[in-house]
């Protein structure tokens, strides 16, 4: 971590773990690091895990079965270095049409989800005196968005856990920033009307989604940057300027 301009074949090899890393951003990271020559793990929830990585199954909602998979990632490739806070989910409703159970169950998958893993992260990296912590939020959570109340807030909520972690535990060598994408070409904007990805492409100054290596790149900077902490780092062809 403290080599970031080495050759790849000079780097010490990092134990990397990205949740939701089975699909989408999450699998473009992990690939990112793996030919960076990292050791990196995937969570999966559903399916299998894609092929050439350790995966481990968890669901962020679901304490017990994090705990199970850290102990899987640290008996097969030692405690967690750079932990990439990934797996993230959506149900969009018009706030006067949104159910409890809508707001509780994006909230809890993004926001304490994200706050889980880090929690359970954070035991080995304060032991180790480094570590990374990458939040992956979205342009929405600062720039807003209609019918996204409770997605919106989850990864605003990003930021602050984030910020919080980095004056808790920037005096142990550990770092917590913040990526937030714009639209990037996966399964979750698949799902957009056409109308609204057209919208959407007329206020992005670049004019079209980002692709998933973009993302990619900027987990790699910060997993490498010492002194960078607390930082929100837009990833989104321009949307989102002026946060
Ligand atoms: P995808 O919908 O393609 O993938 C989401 C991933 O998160 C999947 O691996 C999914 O697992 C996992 N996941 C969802 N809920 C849970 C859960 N409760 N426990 C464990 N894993 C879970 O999304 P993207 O790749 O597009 O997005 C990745 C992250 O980037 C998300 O946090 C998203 O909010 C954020 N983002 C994406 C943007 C975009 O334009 N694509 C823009 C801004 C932010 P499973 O396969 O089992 O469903």
């Amino acid at each position: 971590m403290s080599q970031p301009n080495a050759p790849v074949s000079e780097r010490t090899p990092r134990s990397v773990l990205v949740t939701g890393g089975n699909r989408g951003i999450g699998l473009a990271v992990a690939r990112a690091f793996a030919d960076a020559g990292d050791r990196v793990a995937v969570t999966h929830r559903s399916g299998e895990p894609p092929a050439g990585f350790f995966g481990v199954r968890a669901d962020v909602t679901d304490p017990a079965s994090l705990d199970a998979a850290f102990a899987a990632v640290e008996a097969e490739q030692g405690p967690v270095e750079v932990l990439v806070a990934n797996a993230g989910t959506t149900r969009d409703q018009l706030l006067m049409r949104m159910s409890d159970e809508e707001f509780d169950s994006v909230l809890d998958a993004n926001l304490a989800g994200a706050w889980r893993v880090a929690r359970r992260a954070v035991r080995g990296m304060v032991r180790a005196k480094r570590g990374r912590i990458i939040f992956m939020s979205s342009v929405v959570g600062l720039y807003g968005s209609p019918g996204q109340t409770n997605y919106a807030a989850s990864k605003a909520g990003m930021i602050g856990l984030a910020r919080s972690i980095a004056r808790e535990l920037g005096s142990r060598g550990i770092t917590a920033n913040v990526i937030a994408p714009g639209f990037i070409d996966t399964d979750m904007t698949r799902e957009l009307p056409e109308a609204t990805a057209a919208d959407y492409k007329g206020r992005i100054p670049a004019g079209r989604f980002g692709e998933v290596a973009d993302i990619a790149q900027a987990a790699l900077f910060l997993a490498d940057a010492g002194y960078v902490n607390g930082a929100v780092l837009p990833v989104d062809g321009g949307l989102g300027m002026g946060h």
